[in-house]
């Protein structure tokens, strides 16, 4: 361990001239990304290992879920000098990705995400499917606490030996967990996982973000919570491919039933979000299994008629690309940030506009102007 001035450790791979801040982050990088998988907290867990490209990319494409997990972590840190290493990771493993079909999962706390997803993922690899399960859990970036990862979650999936779960990426903000689990996406598939289920807590921002980055979206409804129509109010519904009313079981039955008929009413007066396709509801029991089957037929009707009409390559090749903007709009932010003598005109600025003497344009085309000199002070003094 190195020591920097101020005692504060630093890694041994850590550049010569890294500050406290960088310390920070790789440590919180690092702490980030637990593995659930109980094959993939085993073995070598040497310090240097997971930064050793080749290793990686040899581990990932024999399906290794060590090396597998040590990748992902590689993609998750939050240092600069690993941001580097996972891009030629993720551009070495390009080639050997795409071939899944990625499901996005949403639905409120307790809607029995993680049950149905359990039931699901398993009754896939039943059928011969290997399946990587990740999670996008917008309450982990916010407070540090986290909707979906907090309790014991799909033990059975788990133990089986053709999954792979890997729960969200807990530092950052949303745009940067989206890009840290897209490149995992690519991992995952690279290393022969051929159904991704993402799955998402229906309470935010973050549907939207992974209706972005996945081929199908299914949003999980229940009766009985006191809001039939949980979707409806945040226009979640207008994200879905499908729509399926869970826990249809036992006395519940005949309701599920009946709210599955209301939903099918509705659908009819919203544009569905994949053009050529018909959002449906389904019902659905997560603990009996009941309509499994069903939903994995809609799915792959879903992918063979988009993969006809064009919309599955097209819909893939739009999210890339929204991703470079996603990208660039995060990377200029922080060069923003990073600024000093912008922050400290931004904070000033932030002070006029509350009192009433700025304006958030004004002040908006003084910082680019101020940015814009300081990264290039030549040009900017020329005419
Ligand atoms: P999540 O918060 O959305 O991941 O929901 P969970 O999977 O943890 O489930 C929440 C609760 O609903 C648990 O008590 C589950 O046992 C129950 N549950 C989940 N799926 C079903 C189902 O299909 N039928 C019934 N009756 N209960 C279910």
């Amino acid at each position: 361990m190195k020591r920097k001035k101020g005692g504060s450790k630093l890694p041994e791979w850590a550049p010569a001239n890294a500050d406290r801040k960088f310390a920070s982050r790789i440590i919180e990088g690092e702490r980030s990304a637990p593995a659930t998988n109980s094959a993939s907290l085993q073995g070598n867990r040497s310090r240097l290992a997971w930064t050793d490209v080749d290793k990686l990319v040899e581990g990932v494409l024999s399906s290794d879920r060590t090396l597998l997990s040590k990748a992902i972590t590689l993609i998750e840190s939050n240092s600069t000098q690993h941001f580097a290493l996972a891009q030629e990771l993720v551009k070495r493993l390009l080639p050997y990705a795409g071939k899944s079909v990625r499901i996005g999962i949403t639905g409120v706390p307790g809607s029995g995400k993680s049950t149905f997803i359990e039931t699901f993922g398993s009754w896939l690899i039943s059928q011969g499917n290997k399946v990587a399960v990740l999670a996008i859990d917008p309450s982990s970036t916010i407070s540090k606490g986290s909707i979906l990862g907090d309790k014991t979650r799909m033990e059975k999936l788990s133990r089986l030996d053709n999954s792979y779960i890997r729960p969200s990426p807990s530092s950052g903000v949303l745009g940067g967990v989206a890009r840290k689990t897209r490149e995992t996406i690519l991992t995952c598939e690279a290393a022969g996982y051929d159904v991704i289920l993402v799955e998402t807590v229906g309470v935010g921002q973050s549907e939207v973000t992974v209706r972005s980055i996945v081929d199908f979206f299914l949003l999980l409804q229940i009766t009985g919570a006191g809001d039939e129509l949980q979707g409806i109010k945040k226009g979640i519904m207008e994200l879905a491919d499908l729509i399926v009313i869970n826990k249809a079981d036992g006395d519940n039955k005949h309701k599920a039933e009946t709210a599955r008929a209301e939903i099918a009413h509705i659908l009819n007066f919203i544009a569905p979000i994949t053009s050529g396709w018909k959002t449906t509801a389904i019902t659905c029991s997560g603990v009996e299994g009941i309509n499994i089957d069903s939903i994995w037929k809609i799915i792959t009707d879903f992918t063979e008629q988009t993969k006809v009409s064009g919309i599955f390559q097209q819909r893939r090749m739009d999210q890339q690309l929204e991703w470079l903007d996603s990208m660039l709009t995060d990377a200029l932010l922080d060069l923003l940030h990073n600024d000093q003598e912008v922050q400290y005109t931004y904070r000033q600025l932030k002070q006029e506009i509350l009192s009433g003497t700025n304006t958030p344009a004004l002040a908006a085309s003084i910082l680019i102007e101020l940015f814009r000199k300081n990264i290039s002070p030549v040009k900017s003094g020329d005419g």
